[in-house]
């Protein structure tokens, strides 16, 4: 079983294996075609370790630029407030 969210009707469809028409290997993850249960067309979804991966890395990544980002405003208000 597969729990996949239709993009078309946006809710929250659990898929049995026989809809999954096919799998495709990809050096950073699976690419599942599957027979969607709410609106019938087929969607692609993509799974595996290293496509998470290559997800989590770009948001922490964000996450980390925001944050320095952050530190320096703040390094520099303290800066302005010792000057006064
Ligand atoms: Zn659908």
């Amino acid at each position: 079983m597969l729990l996949i969210t239709c993009p078309v009707t946006r809710t929250d469809e659990l898929v049995a294996d026989r809809r999954i028409r096919s799998v495709a290997n990809h050096p950073t993850h699976l690419a599942l075609s599957v027979e969607c249960p709410a609106c019938g067309s087929v969607h692609v979804y993509r799974t595996g370790r290293r496509w998470e991966e290559a997800r989590r890395r770009v948001a922490e990544a964000g996450t980390r630029a925001a944050t320095s980002a952050a530190t320096a405003a703040s390094a520099h208000a303290a800066q302005e407030l010792s000057r006064a």
